[in-house]
């Protein structure tokens, strides 16, 4: 399948879990996918994978929290491939448990400098990169089944996904005109290292739980979040705008 051929596309978080199913899936649907996350070994790992299957990736280690290094992220994709259609906005953390009694200072700050600041830096250079060169585009973040409902010991967490579904309306409603739709992919739990590192941190009682709560008594694989995030970025998603997702089963 290529409906993204010639498409260039950014995932943030692409070093492991959902972040590295989409970029694997955008890049076989035939997008040039830039690949960001920390761990630069793990980035350029699967920039070699995807090129020893016939596609095309490059990799730019960033923390998203810093504006110098995000803005650094997105003039890597149009310097290497002259564009950016497609923006994944996927990089994120928290895994902690805490009751709001105890929560530490510098974690929330943490949660909050990922999560949501991120995302917000990430949408502002990458539009601002799709409007410079008027040709739209779209932009589709990360939040969670976190972003709607809270949980206890999990309030760092749900508060900076419950921002992004301010920022993806707010700038859907804003960049709609110069064609670029903004959406927001809401995954409930899914198998990838953030899932386990919480798994281990609440207890096995607790996951039977989580997973006892979907319809599908399961749990996701980051493929399956993947191809939704793929199908809001393809052009069979041309008419939805500001709108949100969820992936749980
Ligand atoms: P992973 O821990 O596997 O992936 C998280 C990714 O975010 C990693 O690639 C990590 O890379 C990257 N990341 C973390 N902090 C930063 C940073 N400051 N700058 C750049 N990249 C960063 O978890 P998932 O794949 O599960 O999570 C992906 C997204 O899905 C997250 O936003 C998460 O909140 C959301 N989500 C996940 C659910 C689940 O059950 N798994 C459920 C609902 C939502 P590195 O460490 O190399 O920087």
């Amino acid at each position: 399948m290529t409906a993204f051929a010639g498409k260039v596309a950014i995932v943030t978080g692409a070093s492991s879990g959902i972040g590295a199913a989409t970029a694997r899936l955008l890049a076989e649907r035939g997008a040039a996918v830039v690949l960001a996350a920390r761990r630069e070994e793990a980035i350029a790992a699967l920039a070699e994978e995807i090129a020893r299957a016939g596609g095309r990736a490059s990799h730019i280690r960033t923390d998203v929290s810093d504006a110098g290094e995000v803005a650094a992220m997105v003039a890597c994709a149009v310097e290497t491939y002259g564009r950016l259609d497609i923006a994944v906005n996927n990089a994120g953390i928290g895994t902690q448990v805490h009751s709001i009694l105890d929560l530490p200072d510098d974690y929330w700050d943490r949660v909050q400098a990922t999560n949501l600041k991120g995302n917000f830096l990430c949408l502002k250079h990458q539009a601002r990169a799709m409007l410079a060169a008027g040709h739209g585009g779209a932009i589709i973040n990360v939040g969670s089944v976190n972003t709607f409902l809270g949980c206890p010991g999990a309030a760092a967490y749900c508060a900076s996904k419950a921002g992004p579904l301010a920022l993806t309306t707010s700038a859907s409603a804003e960049l709609a005109a110069q064609g670029i739709r903004v959406n927001l992919v809401c995954p409930g739990v899914t198998d990838t290292p953030m899932h386990h590192e919480i798994k281990a941190n609440l207890g096995p009682e607790a996951f039977e739980g989580m997973k006892a709560q979907t319809h599908q008594r399961r749990i996701g694989d980051p493929a399956e979040i993947a191809r939704a995030i793929a199908f809001l970025a393809s052009d069979e998603a041309s008419f939805i705008t500001g709108t949100t997702l969820t992936a749980d089963g």
